[in-house]
């Protein structure tokens, strides 16, 4: 098809030209003398991205999903209990990933559409007088359901009930999009990944680890090998890795890093923010609601949209990726057939964000979803307008 892609699935995301341009290198030498002059100032750039001072980063060539298992494999012994809560397809393969290491998983279920559920989570901690609970993991934004929670809160229930477990947060759908506090917000292990916020092909898991975290290893008897965080340690701090790194995926890391850090995080956030609530805007002018339930849990990079009764949302996503090159994001597991996504993060801005309007509202209207006609573009376009312009743009 003529023309250009409209990608608006929760990632893999928009890679910008300066990262694609910064990845087409011809093959180095792992082991040159000057790499650690490259990788050293990366690993301490990225930690800036978590907000982290005295944690460690971590870049394991794997998926988000590998970042998980090596978060489990470096701080976990077989039997230990966790507590996890259950709100969508993410969260619920992280569960499953616990039963599957030979973890106990304590797994609250909620609704799809709500968040952490703190205050169970408070009582659950406070019972615990034993401190079984070695660790607590929580997925910071869902992104089956597009519901964002508070970190900061779960935090606070771990210290009032003294509770010593660490705190394992999933933030491949939120990082470098979303407010994120490594060392504030007290986490243990935070697991990314390159694909959504940072902006590049899918490959490398993105992992900041605190000092507590890595002092656990020492009793932490789950097998492990190839996600050792000894062996990377050991070869990183030299500026080294234990096996061949993907250089290209760190060359494309190195410049999304500086995207991020010249926009300022801040205003990356806000970004976030502005391009997200013209979506919501847009969504309650077709007349639809979000999956998620209350506006504190409306996330800032996807949108879960419900669709009325008696339509399938899987027709819809292939019918607006068909006819009009659209890719909008699939309903999940529980939500499959009820709900769309809007992915809105990573490399966008408002022009963008109303074409993945435009083609949602074009795809409904020829599914016979009764959505006016420029409604919802229309929402968008006179949010937008109010809002002031990225710093970026204003510099240009
Ligand atoms: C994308 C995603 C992951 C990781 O998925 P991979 O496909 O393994 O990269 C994990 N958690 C959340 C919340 C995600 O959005």
């Amino acid at each position: 098809m003529p023309g250009t892609k409209g990608l608006f699935i929760p990632g893999p995301t928009n890679v910008p030209q300066a990262v694609r341009l910064a990845m087409d290198i011809a093959m180095e030498d792992q082991r040159a003398p000057d790499l650690p002059a490259f990788t050293l100032p990366l690993f301490e750039d990225v930690k800036k991205v978590f907000k982290s001072r005295d944690g460690q980063v971590f870049l394991f060539p794997s998926s988000g999903t590998g970042g998980w298992e090596a978060a489990m494999l470096n701080t976990l012994s077989p039997g230990d209990r966790v507590l996890i809560t259950r709100f969508g397809q993410f969260s619920l393969l992280w569960a499953d990933m616990c039963q599957r290491l030979g973890i106990e998983a304590d797994i609250v279920d909620v609704p799809w559409g709500e968040g952490v559920p703190v205050e169970t989570f408070a009582e659950k901690l406070k019972a615990d007088r034993g401190h079984s609970y070695k660790a607590v993991l929580v997925t910071h934004n869902e992104t089956a359901t597009g519901v964002t929670s508070d970190i900061a809160a779960v935090r606070r229930a771990m210290d009032e009930a003294h509770h010593p477990a660490l705190l394992f947060v999933d933030a491949v759908s939120s990082l470098a999009s979303i407010d994120f506090r490594m060392d504030e917000w007290g986490v243990d292990v935070c697991v990314s990944g390159s694909q959504k916020g940072f902006m590049m092909p899918a490959g490398l898991a993105i992992l900041c680890v605190s000092q507590k975290a890595l002092a656990a290893r020492k009793q932490a008897s789950l097998k492990r090998c190839y996600f050792d965080f000894e062996d990377m340690a050991r070869t990183n701090k030299d500026g080294f890795f234990p096996y061949t790194p993907p250089l290209h995926m760190l060359r494309g890391l190195r410049a999304a890093v500086d995207l991020l850090l010249d926009e300022g995080l801040d205003n990356v956030f806000a970004r976030h923010y502005r391009l997200a609530e013209g979506v919501r805007r847009a969504v309650s002018a077709w007349g639809l609601r979000l999956c998620a339930k209350d506006p504190k849990w409306h996330s800032d990079t996807v949108s879960a949209i419900l669709i009325p009764e008696g339509f399938d949302s899987a027709a819809l996503v292939r019918h607006a990726c068909t006819r009009y090159n659209l890719s909008l994001g699939m309903g999940l597991n529980k939500v499959a057939g009820k709900v769309f996504r809007i992915g809105h993060l990573g490399d966008l801005n408002e022009i963008m964000c109303l074409t993945a309007l435009a083609g949602s509202e074009m795809a409904m209207r020829d599914m016979g979803i009764p959505v006016v006609a420029g409604s919802g573009v229309a929402a968008a376009i006179e949010f937008y307008r109010t809002q002031t312009a990225t710093p970026a743009l204003k510099a240009a």
